[in-house]
């Protein structure tokens, strides 16, 4: 598999501590991503399933509190094929597993019965707009949630708040998502941040996309109006 950085981190990417394995590519090209550098498809870290399989299971010791493993990205679904193997193998050592997706994936429901903590980013409820800043649509986003939704899965869906590109448009999230039974389904926001601007190479497209305290608040309220689950990490 392509790896492009991995570490333990505590509560960030799924409950407990944990082993977080970022995957090489990512089908989307969101303006404000934190990790350009995992875009690309082609990286020199590869690592057979096996010895991520070993590197898992020395581990074990560190996944106090809840934790395990972790695959984020880039898109951990571009790599299909070798992250079920690899779940598969992990689950029969009992190992907890957790995926943080952009949910564009038509795999993404066979990756599922094998993951214990589902982390889904929705950027934005309006196709074309989220093609225009990320060059993919969201209908499979949406067909990925519904079914998450009518299987009562628990899933935690992640919205980055983006001024001038999603910020201004709490009703319209909230709408979408109160059509479906969201009882096992969790919302977090995450405001805007330039953590990963330094790491761009092609020009940095987003003019200042920070959101302010009101914003966020208004989110919230909206949020709790519409009896969604918020959660605040
Ligand atoms: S989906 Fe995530 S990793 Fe892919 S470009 Fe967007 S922010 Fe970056």
């Amino acid at each position: 598999m392509q790896i492009f950085q991995k570490g333990f981190n505590f509560g960030q990417d799924g409950p407990g501590n944990r082993l977080v394995y970022h995957l090489l590519g990512c089908n989307m090209r969101c303006i404000w991503c934190a990790n350009p550098e995992g875009m690309s498809t082609s990286g020199d870290k590869d690592v057979s399933v096996e010895e991520m399989l070993d590197e898992c299971k020395r581990s074990k010791m560190m996944f106090f509190s809840g934790g395990g493993v972790t695959f984020t990205g880039g898109e951990p679904a571009m790599q299909y094929e070798e992250l079920l193997t690899l779940l598969k193998l992990l689950k029969e050592e009992n190992i907890h597993t957790a995926i943080e997706t952009n949910g564009t994936s038509p795999h993404l429901q066979d990756l599922l019965p094998y993951i214990d903590y589902l982390m889904m980013d929705f950027k934005h409820f309006d196709s074309d707009i989220l093609k225009q800043y990320t060059g993919v649509r969201n209908e499979m986003i949406k067909k990925n949630f519904e079914i998450n939704c009518k299987s009562k899965r628990q899933q935690h869906i992640r919205i980055p708040l983006i001024r001038g590109i999603n910020a201004e448009h709490p009703e319209g999230f909230a709408e979408y998502f109160s059509q479906f039974d969201t009882s096992r389904t969790v919302f977090e926001f995450l405001p805007y941040h330039e953590y990963g601007k330094a790491k761009w190479t092609e020009e940095y497209q987003v003019k200042d996309g920070f959101v302010s305290k009101e914003t966020l608040q208004l989110f919230y309220e909206v949020f709790n109006e519409h009896r969604l689950n918020i959660v605040r990490t």
